[in-house]
């Protein structure tokens, strides 16, 4: 299984935001869609990525003044990415390596879409759940 799969099931759509937008205004983002991530990008370019987790330590380190300054002052700034031939067990590997829950795809230095570990998990349940299925007509039919 691999990524180009669950995109096809996603969709290719990121939440991003320019790099001097204001923190306030990546948080609404984040608020209305019920995400945790946005990719910070300037034009096609990706800059960064900010995460709940980011705007948690902005906030433990300025206070509310961290609201009113750029998301380029909170995000993180080497991103990694995957790829769509990328496979879902690499990516956990990677996310539980490095401890972080979002990968942007990226094919050919253009952001096609973003793999949360949400996205992972529902993949993962659902072959799961088709597995035991199979399991109990085979088990039904003898
Ligand atoms: P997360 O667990 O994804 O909310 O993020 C935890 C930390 O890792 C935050 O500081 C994020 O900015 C950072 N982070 C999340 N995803 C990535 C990524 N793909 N590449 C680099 N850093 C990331």
């Amino acid at each position: 299984m691999t990524v180009r799969a669950i995109l096809s099931a996603k969709g290719p759509q990121v939440a991003s935001v320019e790099p001097d937008v204001k923190l306030s205004a990546a948080l609404r983002i984040l608020s209305e869609r019920q995400i945790g991530s946005v990719i910070v990008v300037s034009g096609a370019r990706i800059e960064g990525i900010l995460s709940e987790r980011d705007v948690v330590r902005a906030l433990d380190e300025h206070g509310a003044a961290a609201l009113d300054q750029p998301v380029s002052a909170a995000m993180t700034r080497k991103v990694v990415s995957c790829r769509l031939s990328d496979t879902v067990a690499h990516l956990m590997e990677v996310m539980t390596a490095e401890r972080f829950r979002h990968l942007p795809v990226v094919e050919e230095g253009k952001l096609v879409g973003l793999v949360s570990i949400g996205d992972v998990v529902k993949l993962r349940l659902q072959h799961y759940e088709a597995e035991q299925e199979a399991l109990r007509d085979y088990i039904n039919m003898a």
